[in-house]
């Protein structure tokens, strides 16, 4: 959290929560126990309903706790009323296990604390809710970090990784989060606090001596290691991935001194660790409050290869000769994955970097000492595996290199040494789940066996005979991620509406499959609600009943997240219950949408696009990009996406009334605090616009409820810009005039600290329309129609006069369109969609012509041109608009795209600058082109990874607002202070005024074209 939360301001009008409170008993009696946040809101309830898995149930009430007394008491009033309760992280869960009907202690909102590290010692101890992000972010100064790298890490917690035994890519080298938890303060289904970790054997009995509940359960671990050592021995598969069903075997190798690779033992067979067997418990045993972790060395550097093959069969066949090469990870892609992410905006570029030809891919990966020697072990790779590669620029094979046997299948390979683009290849892998459930229409390839494991050596046959098993579905499936350890996803497409039947089927025999090949149903994601079924069918019935006699030791009256891992008789979990989507279930609108939906399959496609991944949690300094800035400034799971999403979903399922959408209460509460960045849009993985929907939805608020006299003024700024600039100075000293700025937050709502925009009398087009051209039509290389948007004609003419120099330079003759000025961005965000639509139809009319006779669409301001670019195409129809936003650029975007700046003649600058993008155009993957023609300027520019600068337009304007705007702005403000540059470029008016209004940097910055004109050599 950056500075105050964003509503402790006295003018914010939100909390987070809905009026409507149920069991207000129950939320009373734990209110009167805890410090910590107690919500039995329905909005609070409906957003901890669901996770990433495709279950979907509504909680009893929802805690976010302060601290462990805060945890016992609610576990201790829970049991004394036998109320189910369950621990949750950050709901990134697959499986269904972090729902349930249950009281909800969300660790992710306050228990966030990293309580110490030990470097020499290589420990650190932590609460559950941080995230292994920042908790990796705070070791890298020590050179440390916590192994297990789970893809969605920096949104996912601690406490969530113990529950889930998470692990990632690089468990072959690590294995997964029980090597690493050494001991855990937990909370006992009774509510008592106590410690877990390793113990002596010889202790076992004497700690198994009293009556409560601890006691307890130390005699039952005691009783199974006794009485089933055996058994679990022999039915436990041998995989370096097995998360399903309870982790004894872990305890089993303790007492039997087991060697492992990681996390070993102390291999005496005399202790035995009870922390290790909460891993992979998925709440159902006890609460963590507090873990002590131990920790690697942070490897001096990397390579990868990435190897291309014909098809997925040969790709998996090749897995066990890549291990013997000693890799820290070996994932595989296949064609139905590749194809999908090659439609994608943000993947397309990576995978047009596959050699042609490929339809299966291995991503290998190695931990190396340094580049040299990550080179080498690429090369030795490649001349075992795939030898007719074109070789690196470094390194060639070494002698007595390893050299398998197997024979060549791999037909090409590309090496990857630089860090970038190693990081783009794994974000394109860990990105494959989102992607793959960015289909709009029912069917999808939905989430129900995806972590089957074999051992490597079998994969090629389990690929066949699954595939023959979904061909017997009727279906086909995409495969893809952790080859190394045997560990595939799955991803069958499926109807999610009508293919319960069809799913469990196929489930089942999936379960076979993996139980012929020693594999284990899930090797990463955990039982939850899809999986908890076949664990009796991989264990048999005799271990099912060890589990079933395991958890009533722990938690007798089965009150810690019932139902998963293990089910009582009476109270089976089955995978076909509580799906999120059921045969009728309609997302349906009950008004007429005024923007076209046609690609998104309706407004309801788009909602549904969110399957919950949780990837809009992350962090800004850990993830980057923009979304979603909200939830980065007030780590509240209803300022995601998701949770705006989610419920609007509710709404348009009829499971709330469906008044509620356009209510003042939902605006406020749950669409209001949206900014409209369009980070989603481009950000999260199935491209979840909510800008979008927010303004589909403020324009039907407005038609069923009238809008604002703020809303209307502020989208009609271009009025008032004319007005204020035909009266300047005048205009510009009223609101310097003492106590109007109050007057206008009382009167008005608009936030008296923020600095207004000033006119100037003196227009843009005025300037413009008075001088000389200096390049002819007929000499020129380009011909431009620079677009005069309100802010540049009336605040800033310097950013367009600098436009018309720069272009100019650049041999571009440069026109000022005749008919156009405002374009609608304004309306659209405050959702007037018919102002925005007429002005947009009136804007294309005008343009479209121009751009028939040859000329470029040229704008400074990026919103404005974002909004002719993309916006445009939902609002007005006809290939006229296509035409005109298809040659529309931003003015730095029109230079580099036809590299016009390379003609000009600059002098070299000196400055170092640090530059912030426009949210709107990184959300259509623009933003680079102003940092390529400021160092061709000759700036040394330091692009910011930065997210919204908080402003968006007219919000941080708002003088309800105005805390969570400051928020957003601290995280961006302090990438600032830590950047090297001496002053701030950025394009966006609405950032400047950001930066203009903060005492954290010096007065307002330039727009990217003003530095560049500086810099023209004239
Ligand atoms: C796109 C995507 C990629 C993923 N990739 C991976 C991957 O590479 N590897 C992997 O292992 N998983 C992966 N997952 C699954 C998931 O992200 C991980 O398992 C993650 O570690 C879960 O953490 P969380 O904070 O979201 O926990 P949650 O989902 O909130 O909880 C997970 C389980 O832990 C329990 N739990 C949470 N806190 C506590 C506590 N304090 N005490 C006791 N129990 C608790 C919960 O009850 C639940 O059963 C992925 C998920 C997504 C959406
Ligand atoms: S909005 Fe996108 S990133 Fe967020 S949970 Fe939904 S799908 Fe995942
Ligand atoms: S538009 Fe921006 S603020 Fe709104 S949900 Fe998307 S990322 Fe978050």
């Amino acid at each position: 959290m950056h500075g105050r939360p964003p509503n402790a301001d006295d003018r914010a009008g939100y909390d987070y929560q809905s009026n409507a409170v149920e069991r207000p008993d129950l939320a009373a009696a734990l209110r009167a126990r805890v410090d910590g946040d107690v919500r039995f809101d329905s909005y609070s309830k409906l957003l901890y309903s669901t996770d990433a898995s495709l279950y979907e149930v509504t909680p009893i009430g929802v805690v976010c706790p302060r601290s462990t007394d805060d945890v016992a008491a609610v576990m201790t009033y829970c049991a004394s009323e036998a109320i189910p309760v369950l621990p949750r992280g950050a709901g990134t869960s697959l499986g269904g296990q972090t729902v349930n009907e249950a009281v909800v202690l969300d660790f992710s909102r306050y228990m966030t604390d990293i309580v110490s590290t030990d470097p020499d010692g290589r420990t650190a101890t932590v609460q559950p809710g941080v995230t292994l992000g920042s908790l990796n972010e705070t070791l890298a100064e020590a050179g440390l970090k916590f192994a297990p790298d789970p893809a969605w890490g920096d949104k996912s917690v601690i406490g969530g990784a113990i529950g889930n035994n998470s692990t990632g890519a690089h468990s072959l080298q690590y294995g997964k989060t029980d090597a690493y938890v050494e001991e855990c303060e937990v909370v006992l289904a009774d509510g008592t606090v106590t410690r877990v970790g390793e113990v002596a054997l010889s202790d076992l009995p004497e700690l198994a001596a009293g009556d409560d509940l601890e006691s307890r359960i130390y005699a039952e671990v005691a009783r199974i290691l006794d009485e089933e050592a055996d058994l679990i021995e022999e039915t436990y598969p041998d995989l370096k991935r097995n998360v399903s069903g309870y982790n004894l075997d872990w305890l089993v190798e303790d007492i039997r001194g087991a060697a492992r690779g990681v996390g070993e033992p102390d291999g005496t067979g005399e202790t035995v660790n009870l922390a290790k067997l909460l891993c992979g418990s998925e709440g159902t045993l006890a609460i963590v409050t507090e873990a002590t972790v131990s920790l690697e060395p942070v490897p001096e550097t990397k390579s990868m290869a990435l190897l291309s093959y014909e098809g997925l069969l040969d790709a998996v066949d090749d897995v066990s000769a890549v291990l013997e090469h000693d890799p820290a990870a070996v994932e595989v892609l296949d064609d139905v994955f590749l194809d999908l992410a090659r439609e994608t905006a943000e993947f397309a570029p990576v995978t047009e970097m596959l050699p042609a030809g490929t339809e299966a891919a291995l991503i290998v990966e190695f931990y190396a000492e340094s580049d040299a020697d990550g080179r080498q072990t690429v090369a030795n790779l490649l001349a075992d595996r795939c030898p007719s590669a074109e070789p690196g620029d470094v390194a060639s094979p070494a002698e007595g290199r390893t050299a398998s046997d197997q024979p060549v299948v791999a037909f090409d390979a590309l090496e990857a040494h630089d860090e970038d683009e190693r990081a783009r290849i794994w974000k394109l892998r860990k990105s494959a789940m989102p992607i793959l459930l960015s289909r709009t229409t029912d069917e999808k390839h939905a989430s129900f066996i995806e972590d089957t494991a074999v051992p490597p050596e079998n994969l090629r046959e389990f690929v066949a005979e699954f595939q023959e098993i979904l061909e017997e579905h009727d279906t086909y499936a995409t495969f893809y991620a952790h080859a190394g350890p045997g560990v595939l996803h799955i991803r069958p497409l499926v109807n999610t509406k009508t293919g319960r039947e069809q799913m469990e089927s196929i489930a089942d025999a999936a379960t076979d499959l993996v139980v012929k090949y020693d594999g284990s149903v899930s090797g990463e994601h955990g039982d939850g609600r899809a999986r908890t079924q076949w664990n009796r069918k991989l264990y048999g019935g005799d271990l099912w009943e060890t589990f079933r006699q395991l958890k009533t030791a722990f938690d007798p009256d089965w009150l810690l997240n019932p139902g998963q891992v293990v089910y009582r008789e009476d109270d089976p979990t089955r995978m076909t219950e509580n799906h999120r989507v059921g045969s009728d279930h309609e997302v349906q609108v009950d008004f007429e949408p005024t923007l076209s939906w046609e690609t998104e399959n309706g407004m309801a496609g788009m909602v549904e696009l969110c399957h919950g991944c949780g990837g809009c949690r992350g962090d800004q300094s850990t993830t980057g990009g923009v979304m979603c800035p909200t939830y980065r400034a007030s780590q509240e799971e209803i300022t995601t996406t998701r949770g705006r999403a989610n419920a609007l979903r509710r709404v348009m399922t009829g499971d709330m009334d469906p008044d509620e959408a356009v209510s003042a209460e939902f605006l406020t509460e749950v669409l209001d605090l949206c900014i409209g960045c369009k980070g989603c849009a481009h950000d999260c993985p199935s491209e979840v616009d909510m800008a979008k929907m927010k303004a589909e939805l403020t324009h039907e608020a407005h038609q069923q409820n009238g809008a604002t006299l703020r809303d209307r003024l502020f989208a009609r700024v271009h009025t008032l810009s004319r007005v204020g600039s035909a009266l300047a100075p005048l205009s510009n000293l009223a609101t310097s005039v003492p106590g109007s700025r109050y007057l206008l937050e009382r009167t008005l709502g608009i936030a008296r600290m923020r600095p207004l925009p000033t006119f100037c009398r003196r227009t843009f087009r005025d300037w413009f329309d008075a001088r000389e051209q200096t390049v002819s039509p007929a000499a020129a290389d380009r011909t431009a129609a620079l677009y005069p948007d309100t802010f540049t004609d009336y605040s800033n003419p310097d950013a367009g006069k600098a436009a018309v120099r720069v272009l100019e330079a650049a041999n571009v003759h440069v026109t000022v369109p005749a008919g156009v000025g405002d374009t609608g961005r304004p309306a659209f965000s405050k959702g007037f969609l018919d102002r925005a639509r007429n002005l947009a139809r009136e804007n294309v009319d005008a343009l479209a012509p121009l751009v028939e006779s040859g000329r470029d669409i040229v704008v400074v301001e990026p919103s404005d041109a974002v909004m002719l670019q993309s916006d445009y195409r939902d609002l007005v129809s006809g290939t006229d608009v296509e035409t005109v936003a298809d040659n529309t650029y931003g003015v730095c975007e029109y230079l580099d795209t036809f590299s016009l700046d390379e003609s000009v003649t600059f002098e070299r600058a000196t400055d170092d600058v640090t530059y912030h993008g426009h949210c709107h155009q990184k959300a259509t993957a623009k933003d680079h082109h102003a940092v390529g023609v400021l160092r061709r300027a000759g700036y040394a520019v330091d692009p910011l990874d930065s997210g919204c600068c908080g402003m968006a337009g007219s919000f941080g304007y708002e003088a309800e607002h105005a805390s969570m705007s400051d928020a957003i702005a601290s995280i961006l403000l302090d990438q600032v202070e830590e950047s090297a540059g001496e002053c701030v470029v950025a394009p966006g008016a609405s950032c400047r005024t950001q930066f203009e209004g903060s005492d954290r940097t010096a007065g307002t910055p330039q727009t990217p074209i003003e530095a560049v004109a500086d810099a023209l050599d004239e």
